[in-house]
């Protein structure tokens, strides 16, 4: 059946016509760069830019999985650009980031699954701009020993990987991946350093029920994760995994209430919440607090 249902009006998203929208457009055209606002058609684009948080994609625009709700393109990886780090270092200084999102493409076909450039764009940041912290969305580097410890070491603030799902839809939703290893190396990055912050994210609406999400909190906790996302998932293209159903934000508020009972120190949990969304300024308050 091919049917689409349609989005209900709390999808609703503002036309990015803002001044600030079209510097931060700029600052990213001019450098090169490309951002996963712009590769997965994010809906908060408008809003995020405006207050020039853009998170950076990083390693190549291709990507070597083919997840069933991801936009970005498949196919054969690209060179590594060695001028990348330093070109998001200028950025975040124009940009004058006061905390910045850097995520990346998987890039199975590496040794080290793109570690070491991690690495260099973090002490890149870190040299021109001290002050700015750091979150990172890194791919799963399955089957990349040692790639999640060299990551840890260059000690971002925040590192961030998501479980995207339960597990029982992981062969249909994320076929390349495995559940219990993704949520060892967020704990791997807790036990190495605990001064780091980890978090992870779901997108509910594939099919997955409210036992399975608290189910995945509990083992998120488990795993000593401190910060949460849950937002809708949002068919990018009628290729992707369909839409099974639009949670109200009456439920997103429940399950927000529910994971900070659970210990979580940060949740974000609405049908927009995406997991670069309010970054900034959440964590700002986090530390404020
Ligand atoms: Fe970009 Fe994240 Fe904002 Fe979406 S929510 S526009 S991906 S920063
Ligand atoms: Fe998209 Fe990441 Fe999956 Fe690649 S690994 S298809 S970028 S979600």
């Amino acid at each position: 059946d091919t049917e689409v249902l349609r989005k209900p009006k709390w999808i609703r998203v503002k036309a990015p016509t803002s001044k600030g929208y079209a510097e931060t457009r700029k600052i990213v055209k001019d450098k090169g760069l490309v951002t996963v606002c712009e590769e997965a058609a994010c809906p908060n684009i408008g809003e995020c830019w405006e207050k020039s948080h853009a998170t950076f994609m990083i390693l190549g625009e291709i990507c070597t999985r083919a997840c069933a709700f991801c936009n970005v393109s498949t196919g054969l990886p690209q060179a590594l650009d060695a001028d990348e780090p330093q070109k998001i270092a200028e950025a975040v200084v124009e940009m004058k980031l006061k905390h910045v999102v850097i995520t990346s493409v998987d890039r199975d076909d590496l040794a080290d699954g793109g570690a070491q450039h991690f690495v260099e764009v973090i002490e890149a940041i870190r040299a021109s701009s001290p002050r700015t912290t750091i979150e990172i969305l890194t791919p799963d580097f399955l089957r990349k020993n040692g790639a999640t410890e060299t990551v840890i070491d260059a000690r971002p603030d925040v590192f961030n990987h998501n479980l995207e799902t339960v597990p029982r839809l992981y062969l249909k939703i994320r076929p390349g991946a495995r559940y219990f290893h993704s949520l060892r190396l967020l704990q791997k990055v807790k036990e190495r350093d605990p001064s780091q912050f980890t978090k992870s994210g779901l997108m509910v609406g594939l099919g997955e029920t409210k036992e399975e999400i608290m189910q995945v909190m509990d083992d998120m906790r488990s795993a000593g994760i401190d910060f949460l996302t849950i937002g809708q998932y949002l068919q990018p293209t009628r290729k992707h995994a369909k839409v099974d159903r639009f949670v109200t934000p009456e439920e997103f508020k429940s399950y927000e209430t529910i994971a900070r009972a659970k210990g979580f120190l940060m949740v974000s949990s609405s049908p927009l919440t995406r997991s670069s969304y309010h970054a900034d300024s959440d964590f700002a308050q986090l530390r404020a607090a």
